[in-house]
């Protein structure tokens, strides 16, 4: 079966089209500036990549556009969309109400909107998606696969914050905890590298990406992680904050003429390391910036990688131990300086790096040494072809993993 996998965002779409049977990538792509004017970016498999400006007002026309280059008769992967099986859609938050991807029917389209409170940006953009899917393939079945859903093993002592009890019970103010998908794909993936029974793990997975967050699974389960209720939480990422007091919230509104969702929305797009840095969000950026003398770029690498440091101890310790560390996304899997400024700091565990291996970039390594007590690996995440797997076992029937 060929599933087509979506990530729908306000203003962007991203879409691949993968079989099930080889778990190949036949095609992948994305709309950009939908509603502005409109660009498709399309590249078949071992073909060149095409770029269409062209208007597309809505959602329903960007994945239209998309259909017409899938079945394109020069370029195309697909003769008809009879050829889609069924498709998969990412979804950034299920609340409490999804520990598991979903078959998407109207009742669960009305509870993933009852959770959009929690989203406001992400769960509408989200269903914009499915919806404009639905129109243009009545017929096909889709799923919805929850970035929150692997987190929801969490024991309460790890999501409940120190509220008042009633805002969990009346608003559902707790951690919820993203990049599910991701952490769950890495985490099975490294129990296989290592030949080892993904039940019986304890493993840290350290999604480094423009967002990022840390994840620790005990015995297959996500058992902790590091971003909360939003993916404000946690690391210093690209350009969000993460942990801060949130009394500097207020102190930044009241100080910039603020109210407090501009204050947040400092913390969202305006600070992490971009914001320390006054450089970029990009790692390659800041990484050129220090080599040639910027002491904020310096710094700002030098706090990212100190928040990493203390979120695996904060997971080993949760653990009571670690068997494995991994790293991915698009820091984990291709800055070795990262990597080996981390591990340097976590001799206590008995990890050793093999300087060689590091260098290598994304893709699957070991890079502890054989003695190393602890194991650390470099996994390439890959969200779509979780989705994929995901969304083909719920249309066979077998119930989400
Ligand atoms: P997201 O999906 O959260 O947008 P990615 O996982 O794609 O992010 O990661 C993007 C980030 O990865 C970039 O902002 C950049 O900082 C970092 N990155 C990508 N390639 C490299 C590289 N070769 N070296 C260092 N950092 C890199």
């Amino acid at each position: 079966m060929n599933v087509l996998v979506i990530n729908c965002g306000s203003s962007s779409l991203k879409y691949q089209v993968i079989s099930s049977e080889t778990e190949d990538v036949l095609a992948k792509g994305l709309c950009e500036r939908i509603g502005i004017d409109g660009r498709l970016v399309y590249q078949p498999a071992g073909g060149e990549k095409e770029i269409t400006e062209a208007s597309m007002p809505t959602h329903k026309q960007a994945i239209q556009m998309v259909i017409d280059a899938l079945v394109n008769k020069k370029t195309g992967v697909i003769n008809s969309l009879d050829e889609i099986g069924a498709v998969g859609h990412r979804i950034v938050h299920g609340g409490e109400k999804f520990a598991a991807s979903a078959i998407i029917t109207d009742e669960m389209i009305q509870t993933v909107e009852a959770c959009s409170d929690l989203a406001p940006l992400h769960n509408p953009a989200n269903l914009i998606g499915v919806r404009a899917c639905q129109e243009l393939m009545p017929d096909t079945t889709m799923v919805g696969v929850f970035d929150t859903a692997f987190h929801q093993t969490m024991p309460q002592e790890a999501y409940l914050y120190g509220v008042p009890y009633e805002y969990y019970e009346k608003y559902s103010v707790r951690k919820y905890g993203f990049h599910g998908t991701s952490h769950s794909y890495v985490s099975k993936r490294a129990a296989d590298i290592l030949q080892k029974p993904y039940e019986s793990l304890k493993t840290i997975v350290c999604h480094l990406g423009n967002g990022a967050s840390v994840c620790a699974v005990k015995n297959g389960q996500s058992v902790d992680t590091s971003m909360g209720l939003s993916p404000l939480e946690g690391l210093v990422m690209g350009t969000r904050s993460g942990d801060i007091d949130p009394s500097a919230a207020e102190l930044i509104a009241k100080k910039e003429g603020l109210d407090l969702a501009g204050a947040i929305n400092v913390l969202n797009k305006k600070s992490g390391v971009m914001g320390l840095s006054g450089v970029s969000s990009d790692f390659r950026d800041l990484s050129s910036a220090a080599e040639e003398g910027n002491t904020r770029a310096a710094i700002a690498l030098k706090v990212f990688n100190y928040r990493v440091v203390k979120y695996i101890g904060a997971y080993a310790a949760a653990m009571n131990g670690v068997d494995c560390i991994c790293f991915t996304a698009g820091v984990g899997e291709n800055d070795g300086y990262v990597r080996k400024e981390v591990c340097a700091s976590l001799s206590y565990l008995g990890i050793e790096i093999d300087e060689e291996a590091n260098k290598k970039r994304g893709e699957e390594v070991v890079i502890s040494t054989p003695d190393s007590r602890v194991k650390v690996l470099v996994v390439p995440t890959n969200e779509e072809l979780a989705i994929a797997r995901e969304t083909v076992m719920l249309v066979s029937g077998q119930g989400a993993s």
